[in-house]
């Protein structure tokens, strides 16, 4: 490093409010938005409890964990008293000692047994990478009698052994408990009989279907343990989420007591949010395909209008960069960290030669002793910038940054509370700044700060009783061990059912001892925990190395032959896609245009399990079939020309899902200026804007989620507008958006009648997914539309205060 940051030479405390003040001067005036204070935190210290094993308290202490906070203290105790508990507290507050305490001492008192392993415990991570830290930093203790391992793909068959036989505590992760562990427990069971606790680390990522899976498995592994007489204490641990205690409740089974007050200091931080500036003209920078990120990038076509999110963080970075700020900055995807750090690098190489280096990218995966490098550089000072995805929260430990920058809403609230707790050191106020990425949520919110500082963390969803998923798991568990009558009430309502089901489909046989997996193949190969439905292998065909994966339902409208797919920023055109042979075959290069797919999509409504009526309107839950067919795709020039429709002959496909919905009726919508021939764009449009906006009320993002909406629906007999999971059997994310409609769509009125475009525009109402080319759209309509609905809405309110005052 030629240059080093003036900052750091003057050694002067960092002063947030200053910094923003420089950020937002010049050109930048207007875009600073809003600036919120979070207060600091006050240290509540607890007594380490009288139980610890000494050798555990002595480990600690000499690492320099003298004594505890309250929220590990209470952990700690639930857990040894063999209640099921969830910890919910801020990055960095120190969860792992909340289970750690208990766990170790009892896996050290557990080594004077007559096997040398009177308590083991299984500890599971959504990543290896934060299997492998954890285990490095036990390692780091050396805990005389301590004996833990990883085991999980990577293993060698013979420590795998050693590690069955001999350790006490397995790290390992829920794919390797479903294809290993489970399906050969014999191997296991002098483990699994001693099985004292199942420690389930950042429980948060479990939501949706991937939550839905992992409370299955976790009542296949509560079962199989049983078997061996053992019924294992939960502790789980948790970004902050609402509800943490419901959410560990379904993901476990079992009743878990919340910890949720945090004990940890904390210094205090001031929050922005920050709206990028519009583009200086509509194609400053060669139009949408011409954008330096890749990450905003609108496939719909259309011209956004304004910078991107990636951009504008670029400039922020460097600036704080060039002033000495340590600064992460946390982008949405892979492509838009590459993009920010090398925007970033090249500001700087402007305004401050020599400080390019000290700006990096993390792109995840990466090796151990690679990510220990990183956090050593920032520690250090050679490396003042880093731009990242969210896969930070999940194995690099970097603490004492200044600031840091949010390019794009994270998708949560406790998301972005988890990536702000970045920043901030002893002693010294941190800056976190939200910088809005071209959609209607990161407008509405920037928009209005109470969306986002006035609200707790959002609750997880998900449903444990998804059949789509439960029914492969009960498969499973039948040939782990016979299915019986007794095991059903642990699956759930529908349980019996499902496996009646899998009995008629020849995949069960029932028994005079229960139920028995009937097929000579593996159960477990039949489930994919990370997700659902079958996936298309995107081959290179000089080669025929497999690029990487997509599911089914993605294929027909992103590799389809002829289709223009970016994969990990390399360019190629799909030269055949095989459905039956479930390949995509292509060659690299970049013919000059995009491709578009066009689709049309169709839904039958199977039953409506909830509704309520606001006057005219009527708002509906349940399930439903969702047809969708590819038909043709567009090829478009980056200046947005068409070039040519080819037409596709793809099958159709139905998704079972669940939805909400609403309709009304045509002569209200004209009553309130929607006139006949308008209601197909005013829906259309209502539609796009309302996914956008769902991320506010349900932990969803916009891929999960799909719509379509129609001016007369034969269902319905009315125009119709629905929105569903975009899993089959759904997620939870209709549900909770039927729960919350009103808050829902008011947010989704207010964002679309707030943008300040004419039209419409990616803003608000476009959408990047839309298999309709954004056509037919109307802006207006759509905010007649939703103020009509949310106005019968306050009047229902009313009159149900009426009822209720005078009954
Ligand atoms: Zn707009
Ligand atoms: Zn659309």
């Amino acid at each position: 490093m030629s240059s080093t940051p003036e900052q750091r030479m003057s050694g002067a405390p960092f002063e947030p409010a200053s910094a923003l003040a420089r950020l937002a001067s010049g050109s930048r005036a207007g875009r600073l938005l809003h600036v919120h204070e979070v207060p600091a935190r006050q240290a509540r210290r607890a007594e380490w409890p009288s139980w610890v094993h000494p050798a555990v308290y002595a480990a600690f202490a000499s690492s320099g964990v003298t004594s505890l906070w309250s929220h590990q203290a209470q952990a700690a105790e639930l857990a040894r008293a063999g209640e099921h508990v969830v910890m919910a507290t801020g990055t960095a507050s120190g969860k792992s000692l909340g289970y750690l305490v208990p766990v170790l001492s009892s896996l050290v008192e557990g080594a004077d047994a007559p096997t040398g392993r009177g308590a083991t415990a299984l500890y599971l991570s959504p990543t290896k990478a934060l299997a492998a830290d954890q285990v490095a930093r036990l390692q780091a203790l050396a805990i005389p009698g301590l004996r833990a391992a990883t085991y999980d793909g990577d293993t060698p068959q013979e420590e795998r052994r050693w590690i069955r036989e001999h350790a006490q505590l397995v790290l390992s992760n829920p794919d390797l408990v479903h294809h290993s562990l489970l399906p050969q427990h014999q191997r296991w069971a002098p483990f699994l009989r001693a099985l004292r606790y199942v420690v389930i680390d950042e429980c948060h990522i479990y939501r949706g279907v991937f939550g839905s899976h992992l409370a299955a498995l976790l009542r296949r592994l509560r079962r199989v343990a049983a078997r061996y007489g053992a019924s294992p204490t939960f502790v789980l641990a948790s970004a902050t989420v609402r509800d943490p205690a419901l959410h560990a409740q379904r993901l476990t089974g079992l009743p878990v007591h919340a910890v949720e007050e945090d004990g940890s200091p904390r210094e205090a931080m001031t929050f922005a949010l920050w709206e990028p500036g519009d583009l200086p003209g509509r194609d400053a920078t060669g139009g949408p395909f011409g954008a330096p990120d890749g990450e905003d990038v609108d496939t719909s076509g259309e011209t956004p209008a304004r910078r991107s999110a990636t951009s504008e963080a670029a400039d922020l970075l460097a600036d704080l960069v060039a002033g000495g700020v340590q600064t992460v900055a946390f982008a949405r995807s892979r492509a838009g960290v590459e993009a920010l750090a090398g925007s970033a690098r090249r500001s700087l190489g402007e305004v401050a030669p020599g400080l390019e280096a000290a700006v990096a990218a993390y792109r995840g995966g990466y090796l151990p002793e690679e990510r220990r490098g990183l956090e050593r550089s920032l520690r250090e000072g050679s490396l003042v910038g880093l731009a990242a995805t969210n896969a930070l929260e999940l194995g690099i430990d970097i603490s004492g940054l200044d600031a840091v920058l949010l390019a794009g809403w994270p998708g949560t609230r406790a998301s972005l509370w988890q990536q702000a707790g970045r920043a901030g050191r002893a002693g010294t106020r941190s800056l976190a700044v939200f910088v809005a990425a071209d959609d209607p949520l990161d407008t509405y919110l920037v928009h209005h700060p109470e969306a986002v500082f006035g609200q707790s963390v959002e609750a997880t969803v998900m449903d444990p009783e998804n059949p789509h998923v439960l029914a492969p798991h009960l498969a499973a568990a039948a040939a782990e061990l016979p299915l019986t009558e007794a095991d059903l009430p642990l699956f759930g309502r529908d349980a019996r059912a499902l496996v009646e089901a899998l009995v008629a489909r020849g995949i069960l046989r029932r028994r005079p001892t229960g139920w028995y997996w009937a097929r000579t193949d593996r159960a477990t190969d039949h489930v994919s925990l990370r997700g659902s439905g079958e996936v298309v292998g995107i081959v290179e065909r000089r080669t025929g190395r497999v690029l990487g994966t997509i599911d089914e339902a993605s294929a027909h409208s992103q590799v389809h032959t002829g289709a223009v797919h970016v994969h990990q920023g390399e360019t190629y055109v799909v030269t055949d896609l095989d459905l039956e042979g479930r390949t995509a075959c292509v060659v690299r290069g970049d013919p000059g245009w995009s491709t578009f797919a066009q689709s049309d999509s169709a839904f039958d409504i199977v039953a409506t399990e909830r509704s309520f009526h606001w006057g005219p309107v009527t708002v509906s839950f349940g399930p439903v079939k969702v047809h969708t067919q590819v038909t043709s795709f567009l090829r478009r020039l980056p200046s947005g020309e068409i070039i040519g429709t080819h037409p596709l002959d793809l099958p159709r496909r139905t998704l079972s899902t669940k939805a909400v919905w609403w309709t009304m009726p045509v002569e209200v919508l004209e009553a309130c200026g929607v006139e006949e021939p308008d209601i197909p764009g005013a829906a259309h449009a209502a539609e796009h804007a309302a996914i956008g906006m769902l991320p506010l009320v349900a932990t969803s993002d916009r891929w999960d989620i799909g719509g379509v909406s129609t001016a007369l629906h034969p269902d319905t007999g009315l125009p119709t507008i629905l929105i569903y999971d975009g899993h089959p059997g759904g997620a939870g994310f209709a549900e909770r958006a039927f729960d919350a409609f009103s808050t829902w769509l008011g947010a989704t009125r207010d964002a679309i009648a707030s943008c300040g475009c004419e039209r419409g525009c990616p803003a608000c109402v476009q959408s990047p997914k839309c298999g309709n080319g954004n056509d037919p759209l109307d802006k207006a309509g759509a905010v007649a539309l939703l103020s009509m609905v949310l106005a019968w809405g306050e009047g229902a309110g009313s009159r149900k205060a009426q009822v209720t005052a005078a009954g």
